[in-house]
This record gives structure tokens, C-alpha cells and sequence, in this order.
């Protein structure tokens, strides 16, 4: 497999005995398909997942299917502490796209302190037909190779890997949700709020307790843009999201003549084209 490294500055190890493999899952359905896709192909690998203590049931259930199927634990990593003590040293101020540091400090650095100086390939499920540039890491001891993408599986691949292993697509996507990663992800769209709030109501009130004043300044941030989960759940408001949605949904149906049942997932009629948020935490 092709491998990328952030640097060329270290001598890698002739030694592949040297050399760690290691896959880190986030509970979404590309880094488990390719959990999958490599249990027979690489050996001594180490699968990890960066647990931020705010992550859907759905993604804890899935990874325990996951360590079924992989006959393997899966490690759980942790960051020393909790999202609400970071938050407080913060000053309350939620991260957002803008002030990412929920990525940084629960998946990321918890990432890199697992391997260590280790040399260590890093699998990486970003598929064939995604645009997407992957790298999570910038250690020069950490090479990313992208099994999916050198080996041309798309969307369709990666679905029928998952159903033909018997452990199906993550268990959220049922009802609507399109992301793994924190239940209060600020990358959601807003219909996807909605189904939050009607699937797990007590997850949907945590999120909203922390729209409160930060201590800094004593401005209130939400998680969803600028408007607020006391707003957003307000039943008018979530009915005209679902509308929105629905018409949306229609639209895209129409322009797709040649969507294949292949591209269904859960509530959505159609996989989005480029999804955003960072690798590490859905993928
Ligand atoms: S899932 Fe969203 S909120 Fe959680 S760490 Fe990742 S970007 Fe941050």
C-alpha cells in the first residue's frame, strides 16, 4: 500500500517487526468497514477509538458488534480528563468549526500519545469516490495509507462489506443520522437535531444545558449556528425543519434518475457528496 508521512526527517525501520499497524475507529461505517476489510489482510493490528465520554449508545453498541465480528478488543483511549472540565478552563465557550478544539484535545492528541514514537502505519477509511485530503496526524513517525481509496472502493463498497460481514451499517444511521462522534456534534445538520431530539431526549437537553452565558465574556454560544436548541426544538420550528428537509430530500431524488438502493442510508435518501467535519472523529 501507498504510504504518505509528514515527513521524510526519521529513518523508518527496515524491520517490519518495528513497525505498528494501527486503525482508529470512530463508530462510523467507513473505519469499520475497513476494520473489516483488513482483519484478514494485515497482521497484528491495533484498533483504537478516542473516547470523549459524550458519544452516542449507538456508537458504543456498534463497536462492541465490531469487536464481535474482529474476534479482537478495541482500545479505548482517553484524554486525562472530561469535556466539561475543558470546557470550564475555556470559559464556557463550546467549541464550533471555528474553535475546534474538541477535536484536538479528545481525538487527536489521545491518537498521537497512543503511538508514541513509535513508527506506525495508520489506516485511514477514506473511500475511492470521496475528494477528501486525509491526514489526521503530523508526526514524521506516522504514515497514513488509504486501503479504500488504492483499491477503488466507493460508497457501494463499503456498504456491501459491511452487510455481507453481517454487522450492517452503525445502528444510527436508522433513524436518521448521518455522523458518528459527540451527540452534541456541532457539525449536525439541523433535521438531524431533530431526530436527536426525538430519538434521545435526555442527550438532546444535555446539549442545551450548555448553551448557557460563557464566563468570559457572558456571551451564550450555541452549538447549532445562531440559533438555539430552546428555539430549534420549539414544535413549529421543528416541523418546518422536517419539511424543509423532505422538500430537499425530493429535489436531490429527482436530480439522481440512477440512484441505486446501494446509496439508501437510513433517513437519507441520497449520501451526501462531501461530508464535512474531521476524519478522525467520523469517518
Ligand atoms: S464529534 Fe464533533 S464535537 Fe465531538 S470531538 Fe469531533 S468535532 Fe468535536
Amino acid at each position: 500500500m501507498t504510504e504518505k508521512s509528514s515527513s521524510s526527517a526519521v529513518t523508518w525501520p527496515e524491520d517490519p517487526k518495528l513497525v505498528r499497524h494501527i486503525l482508529s475507529l470512530s463508530g462510523g461505517k467507513d473505519s469499520a468497514a475497513l476494520a473489516v476489510y483488513l482483519r484478514d489482510r494485515v497482521g497484528n493490528i491495533e484498533y483504537i477509538f478516542h473516547d470523549t465520554g459524550k458519544e452516542l449508545p449507538d456508537t458504543y453498541e456498534y463497536l462492541e458488534r465490531l469487536e464481535g465480528y474482529l474476534g479482537q478488543k478495541i482500545v479505548r483511549t482517553t484524554f486525562g480528563t472530561t469535556f466539561d472540565h475543558i470546557l470550564r478552563i475555556k470559559g464556557g465557550m463550546l467549541p464550533s468549526t471555528h474553535r475546534r478544539w474538541c477535536t484536538d484535545l479528545m481525538k487527536l492528541k489521545p491518537f498521537e500519545n497512543y503511538i508514541g514514537d513509535d513508527f506506525c502505519i495508520n489506516y485511514v477509511g477514506i473511500r475511492a469516490d470521496e475528494d477528501r485530503v486525509g491526514y489526521i496526524s503530523h508526526k514524521p513517525n506516522i504514515r497514513a495509507v488509504f486501503p479504500f481509496r488504492e483499491d477503488g472502493i466507493a460508497y457501494e463498497g463499503v456498504q456491501r462489506i459491511l452487510e455481507e460481514s453481517g454487522l450492517g451499517m452503525p445502528p444510527y444511521t436508522e433513524w436518521g443520522r448521518t455522523r458518528s462522534g459527540c451527540f452534541f456534534c456541532f457539525y449536525q445538520q439541523k433535521i438531524e437535531w431533530v431526530r436527536l431530539k426525538k430519538r434521545y431526549p435526555d442527550l438532546y437537553e444535555e446539549a442545551k444545558s450548555y448553551e448557557k452565558p460563557n464566563h468570559i465574556n457572558g456571551n451564550v454560544f450555541y452549538w447549532c449556528g445562531n440559533e438555539s436548541l430552546t428555539e430549534l426544538e420549539k414544535p413549529e420550528r421543528m416541523a418546518l425543519i422536517e419539511s424543509n428537509w423532505n422538500k430537499s430530500q425530493e429535489r436531490l431524488g429527482k436530480q439522481q434518475f440512477n440512484l441505486s438502493l446501494a446509496q439508501t442510508l437510513g433517513g437519507l435518501k441520497v449520501e451526501p457528496q462531501r461530508r464535512e467535519g474531521c476524519l478522525i472523529c467520523q469517518l
